[in-house]
């Protein structure tokens, strides 16, 4: 028996969680379930991260966690535990898979399209780290992390996994033509990857550009690796691509906790009535059989689903007008009398389960995640953001006095646009502008000569915040502004 932590969660999560374990249970998979107090009652309780210590306990000891959806209090200034278990837990990638699911009618299923996409998406990093600010009372700020390491554990699982999956193609998806340091960054790190998988074609395609050739094209993709947020977009882009949300399963892997769950939350417009439609979290429910090697259960059940849908029987949200719904209760036992049936569209192989070893293992402290490679690091520069609703030329005349014998006044920009020393009256401006000062004779700085600036720039200035200019080996590791 493999112990695993069940966690029920809120609104519908009960009732499709008891439907999934209810299958398990009749396919006979060796699991033991150790059910976890997590959601929004946890939170009601004064559990301020929505989990009891024991909970975290128990989810830490057994490395996997089985989750129904959880809802998020409202305007209590918690964070939602869904975000807050996967960053805790270090599940860097957030793997969701699409299928074509014969009986879920779509335009691609109608038009005869097969669709077998698996999107897989850094979860801890990019915007998601939530770090944001008023910089002043019109202007807002979120900074966007994307690491080397963070970087690397995501595409080396996304390639991996392809690799193991046979995968025909694996893409990059970003925006690296605008976001040229922190887009370019992850997709640096996605061509570094793809040298050691000479076997898979791997290719990258601009993200606005990647979202109109999946709805044209679904058939054209594998597996596609993205960044925190466009991988959040495009992967529900994709479960609409294959019936919606009921239908789509995701898994958070980590390396020592992963996370199994549906996409879709609590839909407490239906929860108790005994409707929910259990898909998405067997699915997801399947998904962790096969991560835990036990892929003769996977298979079987997957292809009583399959068999399932085909047949027609569906729950309220989905499947033929013309045949009447049947409920939660229904729709499982039907999916346990077709245990053994094959379904006549891509029916899984009844693969002889592996013996896959445990990664578990304690840590006495959090890892350092380090990128191997060191450069020289030096500081040339730094942007100061000041707060100003004066123009541009009068702000450049009072910047000029403070840059001293170290520094020179390169240029200001307003929202990242150039507006001196040369730009357009037709920009229009906020009161916020970041002023950028480089070193003079391109002599190294150190910080001190930073804070004398900031000193005497803030007898003119409110400064909202600062950055550093780095040049890292023979390279400005700073974007230029719009017009620069
Ligand atoms: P939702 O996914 O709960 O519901 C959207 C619509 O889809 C509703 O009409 C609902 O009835 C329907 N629906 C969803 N799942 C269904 C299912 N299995 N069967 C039949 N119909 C289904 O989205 P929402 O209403 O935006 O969010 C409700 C709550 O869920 C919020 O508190 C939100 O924070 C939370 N949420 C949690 C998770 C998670 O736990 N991972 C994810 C998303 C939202």
């Amino acid at each position: 028996m493999i112990k695993i932590a069940v966690a029920k969660g809120d609104g519908i999560g009960p009732e499709i969680m008891d439907a999934t374990l209810q299958i398990f249970n009749a396919a006979k998979v060796p699991l033991e379930y150790h059910i976890v107090e997590m959601g929004k009652w946890v939170f009601d309780k004064g559990f301020n991260n929505g989990m009891t210590p024991e909970a975290q306990q128990t989810i830490e000891n057994l490395g996997i966690l089985f989750k129904g959806p959880m809802e998020t209090p409202k305007g209590k200034g918690v964070k939602s535990v869904n975000v807050t278990a996967r960053k805790t837990w270090n599940t860097y990638a957030n793997k969701r898979t699409f299928q074509t699911l014969y009986g879920v009618n779509t335009v691609f299923s109608q038009a005869g399209i097969p669709i077998d996409i698996t999107i897989v998406r850094e979860n801890i990093e990019d915007t998601y780290g939530g770090v944001e600010h008023m910089l002043t009372h019109d202007v807002a700020l979120s900074r966007r992390f994307i690491t080397r390491p963070g970087s690397l554990q995501v595409i080396k699982y996304a390639f991996e996994m392809a690799k193991k999956k046979q995968a025909k193609r694996i893409t990059c998806g970003h925006k690296a033509n605008i976001m040229k340091i922190t887009d370019g960054l992850f997709l640096d790190v996605f061509y570094e990857v793809a040298k050691d998988y000479p076997e898979l074609k791997a290719d990258d395609v601009i993200v606005d550009d990647l979202c109109m050739k999946l709805v044209t094209r679904p058939d054209l993709f594998d597996v596609v690796v993205l960044t925190n947020l466009q991988g959040d977009i495009v992967s529900d882009l994709c479960a609409g691509l294959v019936g919606g949300l009921g239908f789509a399963p995701s898994a958070n892997i980590g390396d020592h906790i992963s996370i199994f769950e549906a996409v879709h939350g609590t839909a407490p417009d239906i929860a108790g009535k005994n409707i929910a439609n259990p898909t998405a979290l067997l699915l997801s429910g399947i998904g962790m059989l096969r991560h835990l090697g036990l892929m003769e259960s996977a298979a079987m059940i997957e292809n009583a689903l399959l068999y399932t849908l085909e047949s027609g029987i569906h729950t309220g949200d989905f499947g033929d007008k013309n045949i009447p719904p049947v409920n939660t209760t229904i729709f499982t036992q039907a999916i346990i009398n077709n245990f053994e049936k094959l379904p006549s569209h891509n029916p899984k192989p009844l693969l002889n389960n592996q013996k896959i070893t445990p990664t578990l293992f304690k840590l006495n402290q959090n890892a350092m995640m380090e990128s191997v490679t060191q450069q020289d690091e030096k500081i040339v520069g730094v942007d100061m953001f000041i707060e100003s609703n004066e123009q541009p030329q009068d702000i450049a005349k009072k910047c000029l006095r403070h840059a001293g014998v170290k520094f020179k006044l390169i240029n200001i920009s307003n929202r990242g646009t150039q507006v001196w020393p040369t730009g357009s009256v037709y920009t229009n401006l906020v009161n916020q502008f970041n002023v950028r000062f480089e070193s003079l004779e391109e002599e190294p700085l150190n910080q001190q000569d930073v804070i004398g600036l900031y000193v005497s720039l803030s007898g003119n200035f409110k400064i909202c915040s600062l950055e550093l200019l780095n040049q890292l080996g023979d390279k400005k590791a700073y974007s230029l502004a719009q017009g620069q």
